[in-house]
């Protein structure tokens, strides 16, 4: 039902303003905010963090040569903030769903640019009550744009939440990993086996749930990149 309503519906709204646009996914105004905020080198080359220094190439951050880290890259497009903040805020709480088109056209092209070349696009679930007081799971609507744009498929059933988890906001570190550690399951993982998946989300906090979510696709088999439309920077 819902790809059909993606189909029906597909206006052409600015991200940010809302304004009517003949070409998205942001009008000419809102294209410079979102630029500000983007993402650029130099980078972890693993976790896709942003180091501070503007100096040096991409290289592989302290923590991820230490850690072992379930995924082959993670990358966001930008920085939680501003005119991105602003509009996921709206998108995600304010129900706006219409700016899943937009969001989802720029998570598309992020992973046209990075060469991600999946073979199914898999969002974070949503546990079913966190769901029903939503009303829509954002992950799962802006994977389902940026798979069309890709021209792959979605699955957003086999990965499963099996347990509600505490919002990770006011949680400390450990407790974030502790508070979804085999909070998901992959329900049948022949499916998954050998596939090359996109794991999905609008923001990436800390990461720990996505990251929960790469080592139950690696289980299942997968191999695993992902990709957030932001991500929150320590400036
Ligand atoms: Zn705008
Ligand atoms: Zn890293």
């Amino acid at each position: 039902m819902l790809t059909a309503l993606l189909d029906i519906f597909f206006p052409s709204v600015c991200a940010v303003c809302e304004k009517d646009i003949a070409e998205g996914p942001l009008c000419e105004t809102c294209s410079v905010a979102f630029d500000s905020k983007k993402i650029r080198s130099p980078l972890c080359l693993k976790c896709g963090d942003p180091f501070i220094s503007i100096e040096g190439s991409d290289r592989t951050c302290g923590k991820c040569l230490t850690a072992k880290i379930p995924f082959n890259v993670a990358r966001s497009g930008f920085i939680y903030d501003g005119a991105v903040a602003e509009s996921i805020h709206r998108f995600k709480y304010n129900g706006k769903v219409i700016l899943a088109y937009p969001l989802g056209a720029l998570m598309a092209s992020c992973a046209e640019a990075l060469q991600l070349k999946p073979d199914v696009v898999v969002p974070v679930p949503l546990h079913i009550e966190r769901l029903k007081a939503r009303g829509f799971n954002q992950s799962l609507m802006l994977a389902k744009i940026l798979a069309k744009r890709l021209g792959v498929k979605t699955d957003c059933s086999n990965l499963k939440r099996t347990r509600p988890t505490l919002p990770q906001i006011g949680l400390k570190h450990e407790e974030r990993a502790e508070n979804v550690a085999g909070a998901f399951k992959v329900i049948n993982s022949l499916a998954f086996k050998n596939k090359n998946i996109l794991l999905i989300d609008d923001v990436l906090t800390t990461g720990a749930t996505i990251r929960e979510c790469a080592k139950t696709l690696k289980k299942a088999g997968a191999e695993v990149n992902i990709l957030t439309l932001a991500r929150a920077v320590k400036s």
